[in-house]
């Protein structure tokens, strides 16, 4: 399969062949498809520089049949 660029890329970049990649599966259910989602962390407004509450969201996959976040997806938590 040969992928042709619509327009010249603007930085050089590596190549990538997708024969050379991985599919992702959900570890849960074995799915292949994610869809888009959002975990949203809350940010106190005592440690907030503005001193209001602010939501701030962090975008991950989630998978499209169950619903988990694959583990290295997951936000690092500084707990
Ligand atoms: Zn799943």
């Amino acid at each position: 399969m040969t992928v042709k660029p619509m327009k010249p890329l603007k930085k050089p970049q590596k190549q990538v062949n997708i024969e050379d990649t991985e599919s992702l599966v959900c570890d849960a259910c074995g799915n292949y498809t994610f869809i888009k989602s959002y975990f949203i962390r809350r940010l106190s407004p005592l440690m907030s520089p503005t001193g209001q509450e602010a939501m701030i969201p962090i975008e991950v996959f989630a998978c499209g049949n169950c619903g988990k976040v694959p583990d290295k997806m997951m936000p690092t938590n500084d707990s």
